[in-house]
């Protein structure tokens, strides 16, 4: 039994006294306007129950009724714990790591969004599209572990939404993710527009820190293996895994190179969709 659940089943002390108290004072209140108004007293002198509705509350404010309940895993109405809820099978969680261009504030990160298949253990199996400035200290707060961060999807290559990985991916390694790092990205009018070029180059930038970190165990984890696929591909396959698929699209983005994702979960029957930055109909 949960926590929550067994403060549902179990009377709460406070809320009783406080429910009594509420009783008396209506009873104080209605008596005295039984004095003043004639036919009042019957209403005040009756045995109406004061309570929520909804159900008993778990941490304060309104619960939702026991018939509403988004998925099973949602055990406190009031607020997501990361890392206290086991999602469950063929349940998807899509969360919000950021989501503006510019200016980056303190409370908005660049644009990323992981999308969590749950399986019933403690680590779901992830993916995430973009990655931009700021998203992975609300991965990390988010409890997703460093090591596992792996299948990013970047829509297009505007710096917001990308930023985080030439920073995330050499600590990744160091952290324990020995494992290569699975981009995927749409290729560019020219091969120098492209996600090999953008990712070979990132490496370049960062061969100080690589060869820095390389005095410590990193394993394979310094390693990216890239697909990049044709932008101009209408609904082209670009992961197709353990009953996962992810297709691509092009995208109206100001220049050629720009992808939408689907990202499609046969045994769930369950999709996501990530237009980058257009429209929906577009
Ligand atoms: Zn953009």
């Amino acid at each position: 039994m949960t926590q929550d659940e067994t403060n549902q089943n179990k009377p709460a002390g406070n809320d009783q006294g406080r429910r009594n108290f509420l009783k008396g004072s209506a009873a104080a209140v209605g008596a005295g306007l039984a004095a003043s108004v004639p036919g009042m007293a019957s209403a005040a002198d009756s045995d109406c129950e004061m309570k929520n509705p909804y159900g008993a509350r778990p941490g304060g404010g309104i619960s939702l009724p026991d018939y509403y309940k988004p998925w099973p895993a949602i055990k406190n109405r009031n607020v997501f714990m990361p890392g206290t809820e086991i999602l469950p099978k063929n349940e998807m969680r899509i969360s919000f790591l950021g989501s503006t261009p510019w200016p980056p504030t303190r409370l908005q990160s660049g644009t990323s969004i992981l999308v969590e298949l749950g399986n019933g253990e403690s680590q779901p199996r992830r993916f995430f599209f973009d990655l931009g400035n700021g998203s992975i200290s609300n991965a990390i707060a988010m409890q997703v572990p460093a090591p596992l961060i792996n299948d990013i999807f970047i829509s297009h290559l505007h710096s917001d939404h990308f930023a985080d990985l030439p920073y995330m991916y050499p600590f990744r390694a160091f952290s324990g993710g020995y494992t290569p790092l699975r981009v995927y990205g749409p290729s560019g009018r020219t091969p120098e527009l492209g996600m090999k070029h953008m990712i070979k180059h990132m490496r370049e930038m960062n061969r100080w820190h690589e060869e820095n970190f390389n005095a410590c165990p990193i394993g394979d984890g310094m390693e990216i293996e890239v697909t990049e696929f044709d932008w101009k591909e209408e609904n082209g396959i670009c992961y197709d895994k353990d009953g996962v698929k992810v297709r691509h699209w092009p995208r109206s983005h100001v220049k050629d190179g720009a992808s939408a994702y689907r990202l499609d979960w046969e045994d769930a029957g369950l999709s996501f969709v990530w237009t980058g930055e257009c429209r929906p109909d577009e």
